[in-house]
């Protein structure tokens, strides 16, 4: 969080929304209706562990429901609180309409700290907030579909499905009751690194937008571009580690919990990334220079900054030190209200949260789909889409022969067009398309009004009209 002096988090978030409306026309009320979080549910829970009792405290907020089933994940962190969990919650809104998830939007928190405890406890303590939430509908595939956050993963929300299957025997659908869950256990492929892959996809759209690139100050692509990450968790890895290995970015910077790393030659995100899981932070690394106090590196030199491990650290107190053009909010709500209105003076240019890590939630409505139709996507099409390929080929290659031209088909290329697609080739082609459809329609509003309204605001403005759009259709 930042300073004291700041709005909250769920402040912060409204004031933003304000910022958008303000320059909207809905009908009386309706604005209101939008804001507000419709509902939140406190729970609290025991569980006996080491001997004795413990009580846990966790969340499940409802921001929207002009979609069902409402959508957003459930994250493990001791900094947990009804607050963060509702502004987490409205977001999931916006995102879900700006890249068109048919959800409403929802989040879900316990204050738990998950390095406290080993799987066993952890399985506990999950599968008792599941069931908590499920007996009241609050994890339910027509109506509530949690997914990973902060401090949760695959494995939780494995146990989560599990669990409503015990509690929910006959319902043929049970597995579409959350998403993200491992793939031998109804997940989809592409899900775990999607978030990551969204912001590198985000950054392809804007990198193609000639005039973004300009209003940052850019003259050339991606290739070259020095890169700081916060928190090199799900999102920040996958991000770091895509960037680095396919678009030529150097990952020159390295913020965690225990420091930060810097390295202007381009640090090893693989090798980072297991030096953490092994000694639980970055303070030993061999490599690279260190600081201690790793949120200062959020102000060093680089050209792209992507905040990817959790809200409020770019606030008022740092927001002018920051010297990167471009900021990518990989993680949710990372500049408060305050920090952003000095950003957009400074013309740094941010991509905003909603749109930078929607890859998330985009791939776990695939897997939604998925799990209701009760098949793998392109089970039933691969094998015939390489039969007419095939037939193509032989064709070409027959002509070819027969003609007396001598043309050969390089081995590359019919290896690649032989191939039908399965399912990961799917998931990252929905992916691409969602991240490129959304971005065009966030940079038409961007670019085409004469009020020069930054990019958040674009992409709040889209995303408003859509709720609103649901609303008016329903006649409230
Ligand atoms: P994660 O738990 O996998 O990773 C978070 C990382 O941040 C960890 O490596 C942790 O050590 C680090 N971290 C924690 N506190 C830090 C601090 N003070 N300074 C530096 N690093 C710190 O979580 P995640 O799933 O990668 O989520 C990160 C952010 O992305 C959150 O804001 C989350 O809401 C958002 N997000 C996640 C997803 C998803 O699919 N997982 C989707 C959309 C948005």
């Amino acid at each position: 969080m930042g300073p004291a002096n700041e709005p909250s988090f769920r402040d912060s978030v409204d004031i933003m929304f304000n910022r958008a409306v303000a320059l909207m026309d809905l009908p009386p009320g309706l604005e209101e209706k939008i804001r507000v979080c419709n509902a939140t549910y406190t729970v609290r829970f025991g569980v006996r562990l080491r001997g004795q009792i413990q009580t846990f405290t966790g969340y499940r907020s409802v921001h929207s429901e002009h979609m069902e089933p409402v959508k957003g994940g459930i994250r493990f962190s001791m900094a947990v609180n009804q607050d963060e969990v509702e502004a987490l919650a409205a977001l999931m809104t916006y995102k879900c309409a700006l890249v068109e998830a048919p959800f409403g939007g929802s989040k879900g928190g316990l204050c738990v700290d998950p390095r406290e405890y080993d799987e066993n406890e952890l399985e506990m303590i999950t599968r008792r907030f599941a069931y908590e939430l499920i007996k009241r509908d609050m994890i339910n595939p027509a109506q509530n579909v949690p997914a990973p956050d902060m401090g949760t993963g695959e494995r939780e929300m494995a146990w989560i499905a599990d669990q409503y299957k015990r509690m929910n025997t006959t319902d043929i659908n049970g597995v579409a009751c959350v998403t993200g869950k491992p793939t031998h256990a109804g997940g989809i492929q592409g899900r775990t690194e999607a978030t990551g892959r969204g912001v590198q996809y985000a950054l392809h759209a804007f990198f193609r937008d000639k005039e973004g690139m300009k209003k940052a100050g850019f003259k050339s692509g991606l290739d070259g571009k020095r890169v700081i990450v916060q928190g090199l968790g799900n999102v920040g890895f996958h991000a770091a580690k895509f960037l680095s290995e396919e678009d030529g970015c150097k990952i020159i910077g390295i913020i965690e919990r225990d420091g930060g790393i810097y390295d202007e030659k381009g640090l090893d995100v693989e090798g980072v990334r297991e030096w953490i899981s092994k000694h639980d932070g970055v303070a030993t690394y061999p490599n690279g220079t260190h600081e201690t106090d790793g949120a200062k590196l959020l102000e060093a030199d680089c050209d792209i900054l992507i905040p990817a491990a959790l809200e409020g650290v770019i606030h008022k107190g740092n927001a002018a030190g920051v010297k990167a053009q471009l900021i990518i909010e990989a993680a949710n709500g990372p500049v408060t209200a305050g920090a952003d209105e000095i950003l957009r003076d400074k013309g740094v240019v941010i991509i905003p949260d909603m749109y930078a890590n929607a890859g998330g939630v985009t791939v776990s409505y695939f897997e939604w789909v998925k799990n209701l139709s009760h098949i793998r996507f392109g089970r039933m099409q691969r094998r015939q889409e390489e039969t007419r390929h095939q037939l193509v080929v032989d064709e070409l290659e027959r002509l070819s022969a027969d003609s007396g031209i001598g043309w050969q088909l390089s081995p590359n290329f019919k290896e690649k067009y032989l191939r039908g697609a399965g399912e990961l080739e799917l998931v990252r082609s929905g992916l691409d398309d969602t991240m490129q459809s959304a971005y065009q329609s966030m940079a038409t509003v961007w670019h085409g009004r004469d009020d020069n309204v930054d990019l958040r605001t674009a992409a709040y403005l889209v995303a408003i009209e859509k709720v609103a759009a649901s609303y008016r259709a329903k006649g409230l």
